[in-house]
């Protein structure tokens, strides 16, 4: 059975006297520091010159400096830039500073798995991985909750590789939730696997298709809506709670039948599941991705304004505008649509 960790496992004590700095003010850094901050560790925000997030991160009572100025302070080093500019900030900005036997954190094991981050052997090198979006690492902290962590430890110089990770989780609202042992290679793996083909890949691509073959079909868009978005939630919901077979169990049985009967999701699928799956495993998917990153990104930038007009985005921010109920999401909401 998997390790799992709970709250009496980890020793906040641990970071006493210890400085973390936190490298990025996004969705995880944001997150990070704030919860940290307010489990009493000495927090440093490190941010590029003419960052955008410096103003925020201080409005909100946290020190800010250079990146090579966190870096060269602290003992534990959380990088939380987007993984395609991890490698440039190590090579540039920390490596040249961090202190001796300094920790080095991660909340994806991309850039050390796949060998783009090559951290000299005297740095204990872990991982703590948020199975949730930052914005929720924040807010479930907030609330005396936590989102649940995956954990790992890559170099262990001293023996204290664990302890720094349970403490670090655990500040971060974590342990609340529970911490479950891995490595990076299983994390990075199952990480990508996961978004590409169930998250993101499959979820978003089911709803945006559903939504399309209900309204050339004639339907009206705002039925069509709810029937194949706004209703995925309350699904997921029950899923959280009690599986798929509490989803099943609340659904009717025509609902039922039709799920057990439906072809969409075939062994054509799972043939493609396992094609990307290889491509993860073998490195090819990173360094298609890093490749076009290094190149200005112009696949990624081309792909993202292509699905960000797809049809359902059309009437999507009409629709939840009219939803009463949905108003405290606004905020986020705007934010998402400005990325
Ligand atoms: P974001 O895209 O939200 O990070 C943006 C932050 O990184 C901004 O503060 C930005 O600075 C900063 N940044 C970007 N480029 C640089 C640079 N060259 N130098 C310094 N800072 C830079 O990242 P995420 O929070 O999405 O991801 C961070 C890590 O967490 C990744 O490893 C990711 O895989 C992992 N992760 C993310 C999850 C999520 O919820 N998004 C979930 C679990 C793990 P500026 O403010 O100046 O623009
Ligand atoms: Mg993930
Ligand atoms: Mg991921």
């Amino acid at each position: 059975a998997a390790q799992i960790w709970y709250e009496d496992d980890g020793d906040l004590s641990v970071l006493d006297g210890k400085k973390v700095a936190i490298i990025g003010y996004g969705s995880q850094g944001h997150a990070h520091a704030l919860n940290l901050r307010d489990s009493g560790v000495d927090v440093v925000v490190g941010l590029r010159p003419n960052s955008k997030s410096v103003e925020f991160a201080k409005e909100q009572g946290l020190e800010v400096k250079s990146v090579p100025e966190a870096a060269a302070e602290a003992d534990v080093i959380m990088i939380l830039a987007p993984d395609q500019y991890q490698k440039g900030i190590w090579e540039n900005d920390i490596e040249p500073n961090i202190k001796e036997g300094a920790a080095l954190a991660f909340a994806h094991g991309f850039n050390i798995h796949y060998g783009y981050i090559k951290p000299s052997e005297d740095h204990p090198v872990f991982m703590v991985a948020p199975k949730g979006p930052g914005h929720i690492v924040r807010r479930e902290y907030a609330a005396g909750r936590g989102v649940p962590v995956v954990t790992a430890v890559e170099q262990d110089p001293r023996g204290d590789g664990w302890d720094l990770a349970l403490a670090y989780a655990k500040a971060i609202g974590a342990l609340r939730a529970g911490a479950i042992k891995t490595t990076f290679k299983e994390e990075t793996e199952t990480d990508l696997f996961g978004e590409q083909n169930v998250l993101l890949g499959g979820v978003n691509k089911l709803v945006e298709m559903g939504f399309e073959v209900l309204t050339d079909a004639g339907y009206q868009p705002e039925i069509a809506y709810f029937e194949v978005c706004h209703e995925l939630k309350m699904i997921v919901d029950l899923m959280n709670e009690g599986g798929l077979n509490k989803d099943r169990w609340s659904c009717s049985d025509t609902a039922q039948y039709g799920d057990y009967v439906n072809t969409v999701i075939d062994e054509h699928a799972r043939e493609r599941m396992q094609y990307h799956l290889q491509r993860i495993q073998d490195g090819s998917f990173a360094q298609e991705f890093m490749d076009d990153q290094a190149a200005g990104a112009p696949k990624f930038k081309q792909l993202q304004e292509e699905y960000s007009n797809v049809r359902i985005e059309e009437v999507g921010p009409k629709l939840r505008a009219m939803f009463s109920w949905n108003n405290e999401a606004a905020k986020d909401a705007d934010e998402a649509n400005s990325f």
